[in-house]
């Protein structure tokens, strides 16, 4: 029985008569994360964030291609302010997308 539930990424052998794959609950796991988040750049000591360091910038932006946030990432105001020009930059030199189809 416990086994049963241990093994939810695999349900192809689970029986009709057992209950319905629930969703993942991360909710229950932990609420909140009191871990501080630090500046990327500042961590790595950058002073200039280059576009032509398109993995670097690419690191800053979602898998559809848009920017992600400070809220998300936790860059200073000034490094985000960096990033944000290089990733345009970088779409207008097609080094990355403006935007990628949801899969
Ligand atoms: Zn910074």
């Amino acid at each position: 029985m416990s086994e049963e539930i241990k093994t939810n990424a695999a349900p192809a052998a689970a029986p009709a008569a057992a209950r319905p794959e629930r969703p993942a609950r991360p909710f229950m796991k932990k609420r909140f994360e009191s871990r501080r988040k630090v500046c990327k750049v500042c961590a790595e000591k950058i002073d200039n964030i280059d576009y032509k360091n398109f993995q670097f910038v690419k690191s800053f932006t979602m898998e559809s291609g848009k920017i992600l946030s400070r809220r998300i990432t936790g860059t200073c105001a000034k490094h985000q302010r960096q990033i944000t020009k290089a990733v345009k930059r970088d779409r207008n030199l097609a080094i990355l997308p403006y935007s990628l189809p949801k899969k």
